[in-house]
């Protein structure tokens, strides 16, 4: 065996958005030993790491330090000489304010192998996601990193701001905002005009970023009167004073809402990635999930005969998915299928039909189990036919009784699938969740809403946090919710991501 050497990787998680972090970053989080970060990285990093991966959380922010400068030095210096592969992760880039240099000299001491990965800088970030140029064509021939202050605790300004007073550049002002009114008035006595341009963004990349546009002169005032709160950056110069119609970031529809979604964690990431896309912050709790059938003789014997059947019922999209991944373990060629005809409830479990050029001849035009059954004995073709309905462990016994006793037709099922609820007190957005609330919970299914149901004790909010209101993907889960005494929000017009979104969108867009 190669025997494994410690190392150290001295990381920027970038200004808050995960999708900042560079792609080195993420490889080396997937793979480290130990996690060691800061207060201001994103939650959101400690998801990629492994579950054996030790997670230390160091607590450095302005004011608060959890854990002394020399301790981190010695923690890192430790686990390293323990073989491991340690992660020191800064927010933004470690160079930049990040006390990167005091981690260095210490590894340097120790003789323990580092790397530095960058990270997207907060001014650069703050500057993108505000809209705001840091540059412009004569408007700044400089750009300057300045910091308000390293420690708070610390009185009086290090820097002299009144020498950067004519630079004619755009000056970027780190944790600043403590000590605003020193800064401008040094600015101002060094002799930058009242009416210089000035912003200040903060919490800039994330759901909760606020940005205020001002002039020198009006900015300590503006911003004892705005909801700005650190971190921020203060953003001063000629170019900062150029505006655009739009904050791209800002004005998206969803932007700073709290949504939470409660599928199983494999069906949530196309959800999560297009609500967060609209500037949603989305919370995953999952509440179901979704496991192969562990009765393998019924899936043999319905795929003996499945040449036999009239009519196919897929109910469910992951039906859909589970039957046709098992029928192609069964079967090379898609001809071995048959000639029936196919029915399915909702358009998503369609297109998994699709996907195999295969058509789709029935979806009905309400989403349930009932009006597909109705909508088939329309088609007068029961009488005496073989149907075949692909279905979960839940809510079938309706569709099954209706085929029977109205159609008259002759009804297998085939179980391909289990849903199971998932203990919702192990999910890691939970106490996010329950010390803040958020703004939706959308269910998608029946069994997400009873799941809910029978684990409220664990998702009781502290009295502070915002109370959620419920939307539901279809007809049955809002039956669900308000038989329970839940009321519903908003109710999707078809069962698919696309028309939950727009519900989420007319809702909530200001
Ligand atoms: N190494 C970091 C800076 C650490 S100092 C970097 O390169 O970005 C901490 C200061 O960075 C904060 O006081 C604030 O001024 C700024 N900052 C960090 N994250 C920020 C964010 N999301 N929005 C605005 N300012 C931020």
């Amino acid at each position: 065996m190669i025997s494994k050497k410690g190392k150290v990787f001295l990381v920027g998680a970038g200004p808050g958005d995960p999708n900042l972090a560079t792609l080195r970053t993420r490889e080396i989080i997937l793979q480290c030993d130990v996690l060691v970060y800061d207060h201001l990285t994103n939650p959101e990093f400690r998801k990629w790491v492994s579950a054996e991966c030790e997670q230390i959380d160091v607590g450095r922010s302005p004011g608060r330090h959890t854990v002394a400068q020399d301790d981190i030095g010695k923690i890192l210096v430790s686990k390293a000489s323990d073989k491991q592969i340690v992660v020191r992760l800064k927010g933004g880039d470690p160079l930049v304010f990040g006390r990167c240099a005091e981690e260095m000299s210490v590894l340097d001491d120790a003789g323990i192998d580092y790397e530095i990965i960058p990270g997207v800088t907060a001014a650069l970030a703050c500057a993108a996601y505000a809209g705001i140029p840091l540059s412009h064509g004569d408007n700044g021939s400089s750009i300057s990193f300045l910091t308000g202050h390293e420690d708070v605790t610390k009185e009086s300004l290090r820097t002299d701001f009144a020498k950067f007073a004519d630079t004619g550049g755009t000056l970027c002002i780190y944790m600043g905002m403590s000590k605003i009114e020193e800064i401008v008035t040094s600015l101002l006595q060094g002799g930058m005009p009242l009416d210089k341009p000035a912003a200040i963004v903060s919490n800039g990349t994330l759901p909760m970023q606020r940005h205020l546009r001002c002039n020198l002169g009006d900015i300590v005032q503006m911003s004892q009167t705005s909801d700005l709160v650190a971190p921020a950056i203060i953003f001063v110069g000629n170019a900062v004073g150029l505006s655009f119609r739009k904050s791209w970031f800002e004005d998206r529809p969803l932007f700073g809402r709290r949504i939470v979604v409660t599928r199983s964690t494999s069906q949530n990431s196309k959800m999560k990635s297009k609500l967060e896309e609209l500037g949603a912050e989305v919370l995953e709790l999952p509440l179901i999930e979704i496991l192969p059938t562990e009765d393998r003789t019924l899936v043999a014997e319905a795929f003996a005969g499945i040449a036999t059947y009239e009519w196919v019922i897929f109910t469910s999209a992951n039906g859909a998915r589970e039957f046709m991944r098992l029928f192609f373990l069964a079967y090379e060629d898609i001809r071995s299928f048959g000639p029936m005809r196919i029915a399915c409830v909702g358009e998503a479990t369609a297109a998994i039909l699709r996907a195999y050029n295969l058509e789709v001849e029935l979806i009905p035009k309400v989403s349930t189990a009932e009006n597909l059954a109705q909508e088939l004995v329309a088609t007068d073709s029961l009488d005496s036919a073989n149907i075949l309905v692909i279905t979960g462990n839940r809510n079938r016994e309706v569709l099954v009784s209706m085929l029977e006793t109205v159609g008259h037709a002759i009804v297998d099922v085939l179980p391909i699938y289990d849903t199971d609820f998932c203990d919702v007190s192990k999910a890691e957005d939970l106490e996010n969740f329950t010390d803040k609330g958020a703004d939706a919970i959308i269910f998608t299914s029946s069994s997400t809403a009873l799941s809910y149901i029978e684990q409220e004790d664990d998702l009781i909010l502290k009295k502070t946090a915002q109370t959620p209101v419920f939307f539901s993907f279809g007809p049955e889960t809002s039956k669900t919710l308000k038989e329970n005494n839940l009321a519903v929000a908003a109710e999707s017009d078809k069962p698919s991501m696309d028309s939950i979104i727009k519900a989420l969108i007319s809702r909530f867009i200001k």
